[in-house]
């Protein structure tokens, strides 16, 4: 299983990060981001929205459960399902919707959602290290297999 890691030193670098993984991830993805309260997965998800394109702001999806943006060249979701009561919910919600291979879904805290929400093609794990952080990313599919070679090339 290909993995990828590096240490993240500070905010921008988690940033820079998340815009490398918008480089390879304008054909779409799933993206699960996994990691402590604070760990830097939705200043992750900033880099990745803001290198896809987008200008404005990105907020954190905590109480909406989801946050779209519906770009020029392409659609991103960005959950965060660390509110979610009942992962049934979801269903309601009509999550499935949000999903399809063209589109760009990065889902926060998606143990949450277990059983009601896709498989992903990337796994990420961030975590504390001492004041730093450190990424790990690994491939769930072979669409994730070749983005993490793209990745590293
Ligand atoms: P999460 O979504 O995992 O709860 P956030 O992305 O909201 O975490 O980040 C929490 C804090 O961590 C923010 O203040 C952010 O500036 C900071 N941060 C992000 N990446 C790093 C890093 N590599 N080193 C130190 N601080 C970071
Ligand atoms: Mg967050």
């Amino acid at each position: 299983n290909l993995l990828f890691s590096r240490a993240l030193e500070n905010e921008d670098a988690t940033v820079a990060m998340g815009r490398q993984l918008a480089d390879v991830l304008h054909l779409g993805g799933v993206i699960y981001l996994k990691g402590d309260l604070g760990a830097g997965k939705t200043t992750l998800s900033r880099g990745i929205v803001q290198g896809l394109g987008h200008t404005g702001k990105v907020k954190s999806p905590t109480y909406t459960l989801v946050e779209p943006y519906e770009l020029e060249r392409v659609n991103i979701y960005h959950f965060d399902l660390y509110r979610l009561g009942d992962p049934e919910e979801l269903e309601y919600m009509g999550i499935r919707d949000y999903f399809s291979p063209e589109t760009v879904c990065i889902v926060e805290w998606p143990d949450k959602g277990t059983g009601f929400i896709p498989k992903p093609d990337l796994a990420i794990e961030m975590r504390y290290v001492g004041d730093a952080r450190e990424i790990a990313i690994s491939a769930c599919s072979s669409r994730g297999q070749e983005l993490i070679e793209k990745l590293q090339s």
